[in-house]
């Protein structure tokens, strides 16, 4: 006789895959996947009460690691005081007053509900402003689930695209010209073909949805300088980057002012929230002003705005960048001194708090550099690494996030755990 049903085997009754956003099933690691009921600290628990460390913190949001109580306060307060009025309320403002006050090339902010929507609301900002329809972006770099953002490279190089997602039109993928990251040579290809036509390049200044694909700020500065050459804004989607490599994300540590800014994740510190923000003169195209029209009802949504500010001013109040910045660097070299006798140790690449393996000791910077071996070999390392009691995001091309809750000695038994992983997954 079987037994009852288990969570997963019910999820797939009534929702597609059993999940609500793809990476969740566990497709690129294999197995069912884990279900869990706590989160608190560094830890989440499973539903059969396993606390497994955590380096997805819910993939990036939770800088403070999970049920931070700073946060928590602020987020039982907006439910005390009623948790959505589709109305002007101070929580919004005092969340955007603090961002204009600590990022200098932002002076609006225009919140919205995710990071996917942060996008959608830039692009067509830089549509509005230039009156031109093509979009660049660059292959391996992702930006929600925008139709014209779903489109990656063909074998060819600018203007050969293909779709990532069924359902996207032969219109929308003739407008987003894709480029390989770090290719200077097809990077001015691309322009000089397109360049008077493009309403916009989009960027991941930090690329960390492909693995870890750190780039040259050289790269970053041509790319700037072909923009501002061409009249093509050039927007930093720091949804991951924001708030999260430091207080003014990837552009304060290049020295890079792009004209306009997607945040998302940690500006939420964990509830849906996402914003687009940047140089007046853009951001005041927005309805009601300006002729771009964006809306949303839970827009500004007062829980998260609350919890978002919360977030960021207790990062802040604590030196957080710089304490995080020390944590990964100390539990990066820990962790590659304890695989150094592996005959081919895997590369740990760190930007800050943000994490990846690659299973060759290369440093890639672009998706073709990525060893071919890498899906199959970080399969092997998850598993082995949830026996030994970490949760490593589950898939060989998600990065890892380090908290301020994993202090010195979570950090310990994480290396020796994902160490004796990597071991593992060698022999
Ligand atoms: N942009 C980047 C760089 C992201 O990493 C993500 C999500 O992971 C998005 C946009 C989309 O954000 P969301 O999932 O909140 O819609």
């Amino acid at each position: 006789m079987s037994g009852p049903a288990s969570l997963y085997e019910r999820a797939r009754r009534v929702t597609p895959g059993g999940v609500h956003s793809p990476v969740r099933a566990f497709r690129s690691v294999g197995g069912d996947p884990l279900f869990f009921t706590r989160g608190h600290g560094p830890t989440l628990v499973t539903q059969d009460g396993r606390e497994l460390i955590d380096f997805c913190q819910s993939f990036g949001p939770l800088i403070l690691g999970h049920h931070d109580e700073t946060v928590a306060r602020a987020a039982h307060q907006a439910i005390d005081d009623g948790w959505s009025f589709g109305a002007c309320e101070p929580y919004s403002l005092a969340l955007a007053e603090w961002i204009v006050a600590h990022v200098p090339h932002v002076d609006r902010v225009r919140f919205v509900s995710s990071g996917t929507e942060a996008v959608m609301t830039a692009l067509r900002i830089a549509r509005g402003a230039t009156g031109r329809s093509r979009l660049l972006k660059f292959e391996g770099c992702y930006h929600g689930h925008v139709d014209s953002m779903l489109v990656r490279a063909g074998s060819g190089l600018a203007g050969r695209t293909a779709a990532s997602s069924a359902g996207i039109s032969d219109a929308t993928l003739s407008e987003t010209v894709v480029v390989p990251l770090d290719d200077d040579a097809a990077l001015d290809r691309a322009f000089s073909e397109h360049g008077s036509s493009l309403a916009a390049v989009i960027v991941e200044p930090l690329p960390a949805n492909h693995g870890l694909l750190r780039q040259r700020t050289e790269w970053l500065r041509r790319l700037a300088s072909l923009c501002s050459s061409t009249g093509t804004l050039l927007i930093f989607d720091e949804v991951i980057s924001g708030f999260r490599v430091g207080l003014t994300g990837m552009a304060g540590l290049t020295d890079i002012t792009p004209d306009l800014t997607c945040y998302g994740k940690v500006i939420g510190g964990g509830f849906p929230v996402g914003a687009c923000a940047g140089r007046a003169e853009l951001m005041d195209l927005l309805a009601p002003i300006g002729p771009v029209y964006q809306a949303g009802t839970l827009s500004a949504n007062p829980v998260g705005m609350r919890a978002g500010l919360a977030t960021l001013t207790k990062v802040a109040s604590l030196d957080g960048w710089r304490e995080l910045e020390r944590r990964a660097e100390a539990f990066a070299d820990d962790l590659a001194a304890r695989i150094a006798g592996l005959a081919e140790p895997p590369a740990i690449i760190r930007a800050g708090s943000v994490l990846w393996f690659h299973v060759s000791r290369q440093t890639p910077r672009r998706v073709d550099a990525i060893d071919s071996r890498q899906g199959a070999w970080f399969a092997k390392v998850f598993h082995a690494a949830v026996a030994r009691g970490v949760y490593l995001p589950p898939s060989g091309f998600e990065v890892l996030f380090l908290s301020l809750a994993h202090d010195d000695a979570c950090l310990d038994r994480a290396a020796d755990a994902i160490a004796g992983a990597m071991i593992e997954a060698a022999a």
